[in-house]
């Protein structure tokens, strides 16, 4: 579609950043051009705007910027999923395994609860770890995880079919 190129032609590729051999795809130009920002948060919005959710749940950092518009404009709660160490209340932690070493994502126990319906939202699915383990943590809260959403999705690394084998549906926007 047409607003699908739009989007394509406003993520910038990086090659060997962080490292030799990774070509990351880069979304800070998507928040320079308030056309394309209109882009990705309209194709969310229409998507959700009459979905059986209570909750958005978005992940540090990139997915904070996404999840607060998305919230606002659903009018939905907002839970932060936070890197380790930032939530100074009461937390759950779940540790994930990354190529070299490990990664630990947080949450407060009251962000939500038993029979709540949670939106899950990132700018990019790589492996699909931190995605999983943010499921993890809000399904120890007895959430159910309704989808995971982001703007890309890099397939060939296989996270988007690692998160819908764990009973979660997966909706991305474009692809690489
Ligand atoms: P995963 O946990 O391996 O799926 O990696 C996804 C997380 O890493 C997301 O929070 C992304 O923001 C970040 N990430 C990994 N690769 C890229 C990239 O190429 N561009 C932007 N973010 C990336």
């Amino acid at each position: 579609s047409y607003d699908e190129c739009y989007i394509r032609s406003v993520i910038r590729a990086v090659p060997d950043w962080p490292e030799p051999g990774v070509m990351f795809r880069d979304i800070a130009p998507l928040f320079q051009d308030p056309k394309a920002l209109h882009c990705v948060i309209d194709a969310f919005s229409q998507r959700y705007i009459d979905a059986d959710i209570s909750h958005i749940a978005a992940l540090d950092a990139r997915g904070f910027l996404l999840g607060s518009i998305l919230s606002y404009k659903l009018n939905l709660p907002l839970i932060l999923i936070r890197k380790k160490g930032k939530l100074p209340g009461d937390t759950l932690t779940e540790e994930y395994q990354l190529e070299y070493g490990s990664a630990c994502v947080e949450v407060h126990t009251d962000a939500c609860k038993e029979g709540d319906k949670v939106l899950l939202i990132d700018d990019l699915i790589a492996t699909g770890g931190s995605l999983l383990a943010a499921s993890t943590l809000l399904r120890k809260l007895g959430a159910e995880i309704t989808e995971a959403a982001a703007i890309i999705d890099l397939p060939f690394l296989h996270g988007s079919s690692k998160i819908q084998e764990a009973g979660i549906p997966v909706h991305t926007l474009i692809a690489y």
